[in-house]
């Protein structure tokens, strides 16, 4: 069992569940768990009411 790549490889983020710890990467990286997970919605537009 490999624990060392308890980390992202692609943004180095650490890995709480053995799922992304197994593939190296976590939800948000992995293309295959990604549909499963919440999409990342950091650059949602969303419109500014004040305006
Ligand atoms: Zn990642």
């Amino acid at each position: 069992m490999c624990t060392r790549d308890n980390y992202c490889r692609r943004c180095r983020r650490e890995l709480h569940d053995a799922t992304s710890r197994t593939r190296g990467m976590g939800p948000e990286c992995d293309p295959l768990t990604r549909v499963q997970h919440h999409p990342t919605t950091d650059v949602v537009q969303d419109p500014i009411p004040g305006l």
